[in-house]
């Protein structure tokens, strides 16, 4: 069976309700006018917690999802400011972000961490997207591999065992130093840690590792998209800045749509 490609738009810390409300108008009217509104695989919205419900309200009877920027490690109690995964799926999520290097760097995420996440996300029902990827220290001393094969070994025991968790597991690969930088990793580069994530899935996990999604993200654009999406391991992206543009973002859907 193929994978369905996928593409998020991260909204990151941007946007009142209003303005939530405008981006999402204007990329269902735009997804409306495509192929009578069929889209060739996914597309999920991760808007700031607080615009979440509003949104939902939007994509009611359309094909996009929502999700969520980040989830609590626990099932709830006295964690101020936290937002678990039962209260995501609450307001209309079925997908959320772990794991984010913004947050790894800024909120001290670390490996485990991000693993505990990831199991509270599929315990609550959402489908993870772990975000893994290397700093530009890191790749600048040939560890770009090392550091992505760590954190995918720091995933694996918190894994359900269940096929159906395990092939709805979403792998961004974001290498830190691409991320709203302008600067997106070259073809060559993309390809290789895609292909060694996707080795280190089926060696790891069979055919539930084959059918898990493994998406790029780092200065995705209407530019750039089609190549990427062209690279054999790519199922689709991740993006953020270009996702808070309409016009952008429809250019990108189209950009996967292409390929598949
Ligand atoms: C991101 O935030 O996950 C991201 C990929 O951002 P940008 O597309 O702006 O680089």
């Amino acid at each position: 069976m193929a994978r369905r490609t996928l593409v998020v738009g991260n909204w990151k810390m941007n946007g009142l309700i209003e303005t939530a409300r405008e981006l999402v108008d204007g990329i269902l009217t735009g997804l409306s006018t495509r192929a009578g509104g069929a889209i060739a695989g996914e597309v999920v919205l991760c808007p700031p917690a607080t615009a979440l419900h509003a949104v939902n309200q939007r994509l009611e009877g359309s094909p996009v999802q929502l999700g969520g920027q980040d989830l609590s490690e626990h099932e709830s109690g006295a964690h101020t400011g936290e937002i678990c995964g039962a209260m995501l799926r609450n307001v209309g999520c079925r997908y959320v972000i772990v794991g984010h290097s913004e947050r790894r760097a800024a909120w001290g995420e670390n490996d485990e961490r991000v693993a505990r996440k990831m199991a509270a996300a599929f315990r609550d029902g959402l489908q993870p997207i772990v975000c893994v990827g290397e700093t530009l220290a890191e790749r600048d001393r040939g560890a770009a591999l090392e550091v992505v094969g760590a954190q995918l070994e720091a995933l694996y025991p918190w894994l359900p065992a269940q096929s159906i968790h395990r092939q709805a597991l979403v792998v961004a690969y974001e290498p830190v130093w691409a991320i709203g930088t302008g600067r997106h990793a070259e073809s060559g580069q993309i390809q290789e840690v895609h292909a060694f994530i996707r080795q280190s899935l089926s060696a790891r996990l069979g055919e539930d590792g084959r059918m898990i999604r493994i998406v790029y993200g780092g200065s995705v654009k209407p530019s750039n998209a089609e190549a990427i999406f062209a690279l054999e391991d790519v199922d689709g992206g991740l993006i953020g800045g270009a996702a808070l543009d309409s016009a952008d973002f429809l250019a990108i859907i189209d950009a996967v749509s292409e390929k598949f």
